[in-house]
Order: structure tokens, then sequence, then C-alpha cells
């Protein structure tokens, strides 16, 4: 009450604000069921070797599809599930059924099978259980670490507690893949990027729209991703470029040393049957 004592009483009584609190809390409360009942899904998504166009690996986007709602953006639950910690269950499930679907695509398609790219939220890579959670996993489901790819966010894991990056360390160790996701858009400290077991930047999408016009591309956001490019190169890095939506982003991409790319010009989001078609065709070349 305090807090709001400056502000008009109209902002305390904000019906608009409060009918989205209660949808908001609704929402969070139904999250566990939901999660029983096999509401959430997962799509998958291509990142693609910019020099020959092969699937290298695939990334594992969640999807809620919500008896009423319809199907929600990970953008709509994601951060309740932060703020609940059901983040840690509903992720642990990502991984889990991830994992599953990784180990099919081994088995199928061998050394050409990508391997798998998992979100972790600041909140799981700070759980304790994380490091046994994962080799239980990948002992259930018989996929090997290097298989795996972890992506966090640059807040998530910068200038945090000894015991996060310790964990990080422990997967690195394990030969699990560790990729900065977003990079660009938090708070980066270089002395501290580093030190860290990483293998890997994932350049935010914000970035490579400027890379959007054939032949007159915003001069700025070129040097940035260049900028970025060298600078992972100099740290030992891989680069992901996400958000290619045109061939000419992916041409100067590739140009400008970028490994790897991700995007709607590629593919988009899918089921497993359309990562399956792509690896099929890949295959028959
Ligand atoms: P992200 O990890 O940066 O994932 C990339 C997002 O960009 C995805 O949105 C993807 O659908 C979208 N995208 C892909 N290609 C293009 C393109 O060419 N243009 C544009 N404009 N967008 C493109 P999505 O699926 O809505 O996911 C949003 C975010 O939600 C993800 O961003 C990630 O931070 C989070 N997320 C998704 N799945 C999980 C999960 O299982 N666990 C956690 N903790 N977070 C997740
Ligand atoms: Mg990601
Ligand atoms: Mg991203
Ligand atoms: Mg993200």
């Amino acid at each position: 009450w305090a807090k709001s004592e400056g502000k008009s009483r109209w902002a305390l009584f904000d019906p608009e604000r409060n009918a989205r609190e209660v949808a908001r809390f609704r929402l969070s409360a139904t999250m566990p069921a939901a999660l029983e009942r096999d509401e959430f899904y997962v799509d998958y998504q291509p990142l693609v070797a910019l020099a020959d166009g092969r699937v290298i690996a695939v990334e594992a986007l969640v999807r809620w599809q919500h008896p009423e709602h319809g199907l929600l953006a990970p953008d709509k639950f994601i951060g309740l599930a932060e703020e609940t910690g059901l983040i840690v269950q509903l992720g642990r499930w990502v991984l889990e059924h991830t994992c599953r679907q990784a180990r099919q695509w081994s088995d199928e398609f061998g050394d050409d099978a990508p391997f798998v790219s998992v979100n972790l939220a600041a909140r799981q890579s700070r759980d304790p259980s994380l490091v046994s959670d994962v080799e239980s996993i990948l002992r259930d489901t018989g996929l090997r670490a290097g298989q795996l790819q972890l992506e966090l966010t640059e807040s998530a894991v910068m200038g945090t507690a000894e015991d996060q990056t310790s964990a990080l360390r422990k997967l690195y160790d394990m030969g699990v893949r560790i990729a900065i996701d977003d990079f660009g858009t938090g708070y980066s400290n270089l002395a501290y990027l580093r030190r860290l077991p990483v293998h890997e930047l994932k350049i935010a999408g914000s970035f490579v729209e400027g890379l959007r016009v054939a032949g007159r591309p915003d001069p700025v956001d070129e040097q940035i991703v260049g900028a970025l490019v060298t600078l992972a190169h100099a740290l030992g890095l891989t680069v992901t470029a996400e958000g290619v939506e045109t061939a000419a982003q992916a041409e100067r991409l590739r140009d400008i040393g970028c490994e790897a790319g991700q995007g709607w010009y590629f593919a988009r989001p899918g089921p497993p049957a359309a990562i399956n078609r792509l690896l099929a065709t890949q295959r028959r070349r």
C-alpha cells in the first residue's frame, strides 16, 4: 500500500490491470495439472550450417495447447512458470522429452543426426539438482552428452553465484554443449565470458534484422554482427545467428564468418516429422 500512495486512486483499482492479474494467476494455477494432462508439447527448429545448408542441430521450443485459450507461445507462460517455480518441473519435462526424441533421431540417422538444443531458464540453471537431472536423463535415454546443448541467456549466467558456474562447468566437462542465447541483448561481462565454460554464441535476431535488404544492409548492424562474430571466434566459440528470414541475410552472415543460421528462411519450428523429412532429404543428397 505504501508504495502506491503517490499514485492516483484510479491506478490502485485499475480494473483492466486487475483482470490481467487474475488471468495470469488462473493460468499459473492450472499449469501443474496441464503438465499432468500432457498439454505441453515441443516444436523443433533447425540450426543450419551456412557453408552447405546441412541441419546440424535443432532447438526445442515448448508450446502449450490450452483447452480454453488455444495454442500458447512460450512468451505467454515461461515467465509465469519462472515466478511460480514450476519452470523447474516444466523444464525437466522438456529436457527429457527432447532427449528421448534426439535418441530416436540418433538411432535413425546415426552420424547425420542433429544435436538438440534446449533452453534453460535462469531459475533452472540455479536449481541444485540440474546436473544430476541431466545425468539421469542422459542415462535413461541413452543419449550421448555431446548430442545435447543447453541455451542460457547472458543474464542467466553473468555475474551469478559461484555454484551456478560450477554446475555449468560440470555439464561442460561431461561433454554437454553450452550456448549463450540472444547474445548482445543482455549485459555481458567480457572478462567473465572469457572464463565461462561455453561452446557457442547465438546472436540475437534483432541484430540480424539489419542485414535484411540485399545490397543495402544497415551499416551499424553489419558492424555489430561482424564484431560479435570476431569476439566469439577470439574466444574459440562458434556462432549461430538467430532470426534469419531472407537469403540475403544468410549470405551476408556466411560472408561475415558466422557458422550457422536459424530462422524462417530455413524452416519454421515444427513437429518431429518435419525434421525427419528434412533429415531424410539430406541423407539422400
Ligand atoms: P529463443 O530461445 O531465442 O528462441 C527463438 C525464438 O525465435 C522462437 O520463438 C522462434 O520461434 C523464433 N524464431 C525462429 N526463427 C525466427 C525468424 O526467422 N524470425 C522471427 N521473428 N522469429 C523467429 P518462440 O518459440 O516463441 O520462443 C520464444 C522464447 O521462449 C525462446 O526464445 C526461449 O527464450 C523461450 N523458450 C522456448 N521454449 C522454452 C523452454 O523449453 N524452456 C525455456 N526456459 N524457455 C523456452
Ligand atoms: Mg533459444
Ligand atoms: Mg534466442
Ligand atoms: Mg530467448
